[in-house]
């Protein structure tokens, strides 16, 4: 009878745990919540501004990309104690949540459907002698102006200038003209303050908890590109210890936590700086000048093709490409030039006036290309963003060749060749699209085969996060899987972004 009454309450506790679990289960398939049920309950639980009327949600459903999805809410956390107190409810109903700067990406890694936080409130700024602490959502531009004064600059200028945030530049791990002098953003934070999707305050480099995942990057067992410059996956390549860990933080693409703020090295303005336009009939022919070139050590070696030299109001001899090659105070002998380039240069400029100028030309090629297609014509973002090492350049010309022959496409190429990293964007016909995910493959195999990246620094976000495995052997790519594993256990933080189960690179395009 004892027994009975034992195997009784047993068995009650046992249903009891069961209905528990069930619930907990139930409470990570609960069907997705209205955006207003999901505003109004986060408006109980913190102060600061929720967002949920049609206007909001279809301006952030939008980045620089190809793609549109529409968020449920956007959030606009004044300070960690607000994006806390989000995260743990994300996590609680199992919604999604981006982070987002300026929303000036190209491959749609701002964009989600649950909760999208925008960072513009953590503006602030403190400047050091040779490193500036800045909050993720300050803006670039507005940096560069306190800096200035100073006399010092940041390293990694994107072409988009002013107008991207510090936040931003950390998710992909940004570079631009000038990253052949000062690398990209991964060779500039010193130190970055995030939460996890715990809600728990990190600071890198600093104590880090779980020695286990440290062990798995450390083990070396992985391979990487060697190229200048990589935004594909997680850059476990450059965490050679403990101290190393806020490297891990860019290119993560709000996937591992949401970044407050960061200290970035600073440098002295560039004086003395002279800048040559030199011109050349074919790409090719410009390819093989640049290993060349770098030898003098230039501080930006830049690559236009005819589709934007015809916008450039300048003198330029005939149809064909221009290289715009600069140095400053660092540079060995930048004579030299005139004998080792096979191409016509055909200005020099040492006015810091007119070189701005003429940097602004190389600035808009993205603009100039999307003026060249025509009505029944698009260019999405998807296969733009190539490096290979720079003596191989001429190989991924080829490369480019061949698949631009076999799908019968218009190329526009432009970037930073002295990184290897070029800019080639097909344009394609409506008719085309349905070969999008063809052409991808074909050509991000390509690059792979000659040891390049598929992404120098736009990342990967929804064009790309699912070619990631394409780049990496699987030992490499299980790895990325257990650091994603680490930070965000239940994939709240910007899921399908570098590790992807979907294909995404052909669904929500808005062409
Ligand atoms: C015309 C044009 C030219 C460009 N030229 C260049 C170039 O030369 N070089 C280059 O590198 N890029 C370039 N880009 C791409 C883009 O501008 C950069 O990637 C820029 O750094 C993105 O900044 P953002 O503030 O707009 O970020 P967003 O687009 O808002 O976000 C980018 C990524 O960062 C994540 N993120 C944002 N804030 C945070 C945070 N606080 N914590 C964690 N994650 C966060 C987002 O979730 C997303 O994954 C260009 C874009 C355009 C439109």
């Amino acid at each position: 009878m004892v027994e009975c009454i034992i195997l009784h309450k047993i068995l009650r506790i046992k249903t009891w745990f069961a209905k528990k679990s069930f619930f907990k289960h139930l409470e990570h398939k609960i069907p997705a919540m209205k955006p207003s049920d999901v505003g109004q309950r986060l408006a109980k639980i913190t102060k600061c501004a929720i967002s949920w009327d049609e206007h909001t949600r279809k301006f952030y459903s939008v980045d620089a990309s190809s793609y549109t999805i529409k968020p449920q809410v956007v959030a606009f956390p004044r300070n960690e104690s607000d994006v806390i107190k989000i995260i743990k409810f994300a996590k609680r109903y199992h919604i999604p949540l981006t982070p987002r700067g300026a929303g000036t990406g190209l491959v749609g890694s701002a964009l989600g459907r649950g909760i999208i936080l925008d960072m513009r409130n953590f503006d602030k700024i403190k400047l050091g002698a040779s490193q500036v602490e800045v909050g993720s959502g300050v803006f670039k531009g507005r940096l560069d102006k306190i800096l200035k004064k100073q006399g010092r600059v940041i390293g990694p200028d994107p072409s988009i200038g002013p107008f991207c945030t510090i936040g931003g530049m950390i998710g992909t791990n940004a570079s631009g003209i000038h990253s052949l002098k000062y690398g990209s953003i991964i060779d500039n934070i010193v130190q970055v303050r995030m939460i996890d999707s715990s809600g728990h305050v990190i600071k890198f480099p600093g104590r880090y908890d779980s020695k286990d995942i440290i062990k798995k990057i450390q083990s070396r067992n992985h391979t990487f590109p060697k190229v200048s410059k990589n935004s594909c996956g997680y850059r476990i390549d450059k965490v050679l210890s403990e101290n190393d860990l806020h490297k891990l933080i860019a290119g993560s693409e709000g996937t591992l936590g949401i970044v407050t703020t960061v200290k970035l090295k600073t440098y002295p303005s560039p004086k003395n700086v002279l800048l040559y336009v030199i011109h050349y009939d074919t790409l090719l022919d410009a390819a093989r000048d640049v290993p060349k070139i770098l030898e003098l050590k230039p501080s930006a070696v830049e690559l236009v093709d005819s589709n934007i030299t015809k916008h450039i109001k300048m003198k330029i001899p005939s149809i064909g490409c221009l290289l715009f090659v600069e140095f400053d105070n660092t540079a060995q002998d930048r004579k030299q030039i005139y004998k080792i380039t096979s191409g016509k240069i055909i200005k020099t400029e040492s006015s810091a006036v007119k070189i701005k100028k003429i940097w602004s030309f190389r600035n808009s090629a993205l603009a100039y290309s999307l003026q060249s297609i025509t009505k029944n014509e698009t260019m999405p973002t998807l296969i733009e963003d190539a490096v290979v090492p720079v003596k191989r350049i001429p190989l991924l010309l080829k490369i480019l060749d061949m698949v631009s022959k076999k799908y019968g496409l218009r190329v526009i190429v432009y970037g930073h060749a002295g990184n290897g990293n070029l800019h080639m964007r097909p344009v394609l016909r409506q008719k085309d699209l349905g070969l999008i995910k063809e052409i991808a493959k074909e050509f991000f195999s390509g690059i792979i085969s000659i040891g390049g990246s598929i992404t120098g620094e736009h990342g990967d976000g929804l064009a790309r996060s699912e070619f990631v495995k394409l780049q990496y052997d699987a030992k490499t790519y299980s790895i990325f899987k257990q650091v994603k594993k680490q930070f965000d256990p239940e994939n709240i933080l910007n899921p399908g972004k570098i590790i992807s189960s979907k294909s995404t690179v052909t669904r929500n395009l808005k062409i």
